[in-house]
């Protein structure tokens, strides 16, 4: 602890509830690495506010000694965006103990969270209330509000709800000179000025601390029918989805994975079995809904099905048959991020290229990577129906993963941005950019880009105490 933090937290300790100071090594260890274990950091204390006037008082405490923050949700950033530095020079600001839906209303739709509620929470509170909020991912039951906005995160029903961005109707945030923005009005018209709400969307705390959001709700799910079809190849994945979105509104999940993610999961997850009994080289999830009672999305689908299947579009295909079957169906494409992980050394892409040219990316990129990295292997999975999917190229078998991590995989993930360039895509569609990106982003943008992101950080965060090494890489500049 330097003494400057130690002067920091000394005039904090008069200030707010001690409970909100952790400086015990044992209680910190745990938010110190990634969820992928990529990333270590080291931070002195643990802050953990209660309220949005403690977040406040922290970070005026920290502008005034000079101290960097990195706030913190759920940790499951897949980006290293909420590992603290390894030079111990940063404080962890959680904010997991701000876990209140403060108001919930479903007449208008609309919920306001803080920044530490757990997304399944939030979905069981709208649910419990004749609601649904449509956002979900795989890391639902520890993610939170706070960082989802901060990540402006995607998941799987973008097709039809889109990402966070279109579903915060507002938010409140401190500020690095420790105002507090209150933003939470639920305008829909307000023109003063620049849309402070959604520059803070997908800002990965580079710029404020989130303390609370209001969002958007939509009527809950009157029935649902799950599919699991086999294809043979991207472009059929997605000739399928045109098809399915010319017969109907209903489809709001389209999950493209690869074989082997189907057998990484089965055998890693315990019970998990392949939905279809024939082998296929690729496999579809689809989810489609209906809020309206009168509707059953089972008997929208199955025609539309096989309709696929007799032009060749699909090559066998099974309705969920019961709601269990159904998050049996969903619980395989939830567990494939930790599966692979499970599997060995490998670099993670979360990439987007113009939706109808993802099947040809796809195919051409993970043939000029094993080209390019003999024994290597490529593949993708994920968001077909928005251009997004995690592009994965495992280390040669048998390969040393320290030793791969820090003389290939670089080497390897410029490679694979290089082409996501070349195909006018984007590095980051939905993870963001955080520690893992940030020398690639510099590398990759344009100046105008990196002059007018850079611009934005110093006018908000003028000493780069918010969240350093992330997303913006800005000097830190001494308190004048
Ligand atoms: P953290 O990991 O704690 O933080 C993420 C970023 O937000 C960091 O930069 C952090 O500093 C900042 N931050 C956190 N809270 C605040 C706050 N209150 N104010 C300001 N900044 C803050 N992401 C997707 O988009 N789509 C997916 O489908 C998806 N699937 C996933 C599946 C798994 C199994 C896992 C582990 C992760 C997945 N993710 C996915 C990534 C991750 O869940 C999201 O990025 C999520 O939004 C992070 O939420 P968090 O609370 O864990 O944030």
């Amino acid at each position: 602890m330097t003494p400057a933090h130690a002067a920091m937290l000394a005039a904090l300790s008069g200030t707010i509830d001690p409970s909100a100071i952790v400086t015990d090594t044992a209680d910190i260890a745990p938010w110190l690495d990634d969820w992928r274990g990529r990333y270590h950091g080291e931070a002195p204390a643990l802050l953990q506010p209660a309220t949005t006037a403690q977040v406040a008082a922290i970070v005026r405490a920290a502008g005034e000694h000079g101290v960097a923050l990195v706030p913190q949700g759920g940790n499951t950033s897949m980006v290293g965006g909420a590992t603290p530095p390894a030079d111990g020079s940063a404080l962890i600001l959680s904010l997991r103990r701000m876990n209140r839906i403060r108001a919930l209303d479903a007449g208008a739709g609309l919920a306001v969270a803080e920044a530490g509620v757990i997304l399944q929470t939030l979905h069981e509170a709208a649910l419990a209330a004749g609601r649904r909020f449509p956002l979900t991912l795989g890391a639902r039951g520890s993610a939170t509000v706070g960082g989802l906005v901060s990540t402006n995160a995607g998941g799987t029903q973008v097709l039809r709800f889109g990402t966070m961005r279109g579903l915060v109707a507002g938010l409140e945030v401190v500020l690095p000179d420790g105002l507090i923005h209150d933003g939470l009005a639920a305008l829909k018209k307000d023109n003063r000025g620049y849309d402070l709400t959604q520059l803070l969307v997908g800002a990965e705390g580079t710029l404020g601390i989130v303390t609370a959001a209001t969002l958007r709700l939509v009527p809950a799910i009157a029935a649902r029918a799950v599919a699991w079809v086999g294809v043979k190849s991207p472009d059929a994945a997605l000739r399928l989805l045109r098809l399915l979105e010319r017969g109907t509104g209903l489809i709001e999940g389209f999950e493209l994975l690869p074989a082997e993610s189907l057998e990484a999961v089965i055998a890693h997850v315990a019970g998990a079995r392949a939905p279809l009994s024939g082998a296929h080289a690729w496999h579809v999830l689809i989810e489609a809904a209906t809020s309206d009672p009168a509707v059953d999305p089972a008997h929208v689908l199955e025609p539309l099905l096989a309709d696929a299947l007799a032009r060749g579009l699909a090559q066998d295909a099974v309705v969920a048959a019961s709601e269990a079957q159904a998050d049996a169906f969903w619980r395989i494409r939830d567990s494939i991020s930790a599966s692979e992980r499970a599997q060995g050394p490998a670099t993670q892409h979360d990439i987007s290229v113009p939706v109808d040219a993802m099947p040809r990316f796809m195919t051409d990129a993970a043939a000029a990577c094993e080209a390019r990295f003999p024994g290597t292997h490529a593949s993708g999975f994920g968001h077909l129906g928005d251009g997004n999917v995690h592009f994965h190229v495992r280390a040669p078998a048998g390969a040393d993963a320290a030793r791969w991590y820090a003389e290939d995989a670089a080497t390897v993930t410029a490679f694979v941005h290089d082409l996501v360039v070349a195909a006018g895509g984007s590095i980051s569609a939905e993870h963001g950019i955080g520690q893992m990106k940030a020398a690639e982003l510099e590398r990759l943008s344009g100046p105008a880009r990196m002059a007018a992101l850079r611009a934005v950080k110093t006018a908000f965060d003028p000493q780069a105490l918010f969240n350093p090494g992330k997303l913006v890489l800005a000097p830190r500049v001494a308190k004048p």
